[in-house]
């Protein structure tokens, strides 16, 4: 017998994220020093140690939760059921003017991070304000997370400017460079709250650091028909003109793209 700190007993399924994608039945996991140290069928009969049955109970991989405004569960309900444009201008960005500090970014991320973790989340990529808060959450719920500072070109909770926006995260990406558990990125809001030449400096700052690129895309018909507009192009070909456009990307509120830009 083999000293084990957790064994979870007869679990009714363990799906795993295996080259094979294994599939268990009634089989045990086996935990040691917060990692999972062996997994299959009567592995209880090879371990001690505290023990918890799993009977009628499934257990899965972290979900990953790619795309939350963390701290925003302090202002749920809040202008709700009016359209994207009224919800922010008239509702939340007065609001977040006023409120949002370190301790309401840590207050509302402990919340949420709570709620995640009681559906099963593990992993969140958040894009806010006082990020070194959120990191702290993080790091007290014993999660994961991509974080990064929105990034905007008119004043907000986070920063007064875009270039001042940038050094933040700059700051907080050399801070969490190293981290295993805080991965930082780049935040610029939108191409609709962003110009050309601030999505562009955000750009080269991820790739200088080779971490993520998190951007709001084509999220309502009035940024596809504002950026045709200004720009003449949807907000997709807009970003690969301006030269942003690739595998670090990541997408969020991609409501409205073409047919075309979803091949
Ligand atoms: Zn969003």
């Amino acid at each position: 017998m083999k000293r084990a700190d957790l064994i979870i007993t007869d679990i009714s399924y363990i799906l795993t994220m295996d080259e094979n994608l294994t599939e268990y039945k009634n089989a045990d996991i086996v935990i040691k020093e917060g990692k999972i140290i062996d997994i299959g069928e009567n592995k209880k009969n090879e371990y001690f140690g505290e023990t918890i049955t799993g009977k009628n109970k499934i257990a899965i991989p972290g979900l990953i939760n790619t795309h939350t405004h963390a701290a925003m569960t302090l202002l749920r309900g809040y202008g709700s059921d009016n359209p994207l444009k009224v919800w922010l201008e008239e509702y939340i960005w007065p609001a977040e003017g006023k409120l949002v500090s370190y301790e309401f970014v840590k207050d509302g991320t402990d919340t949420a991070c709570y709620e995640m973790l009681r559906n099963g989340i593990t992993t969140f990529v958040d894009m806010y304000f006082f990020e070194d808060a959120v990191a702290n959450s993080v790091k007290e719920a014993g999660m994961r997370a991509v974080l990064c500072t929105g990034i905007l070109d008119f004043p907000t909770p986070g920063a007064k400017t875009p270039d001042e926006g940038l050094k933040k995260t700059e700051e907080f990406i050399k801070q969490y460079e190293k981290d295993n558990f805080i991965y930082p990125a780049v935040g610029p809001h939108a191409p609709y709250t962003c110009s050309p030449e601030t999505l562009k400096k955000a750009f080269d700052l991820a790739e200088k650091y080779d971490v993520l690129y998190h951007i709001h895309v084509s999220e309502t018909q009035f940024e596809v028909n504002d950026i045709k507009e200004r720009y003449g192009n949807t907000p997709v070909k807009h970003l690969k003109k301006v030269g942003v456009l690739d595998e670090r990307v990541l997408a969020a509120h991609m409501v409205h793209p073409t047919d075309e830009e979803i091949d």
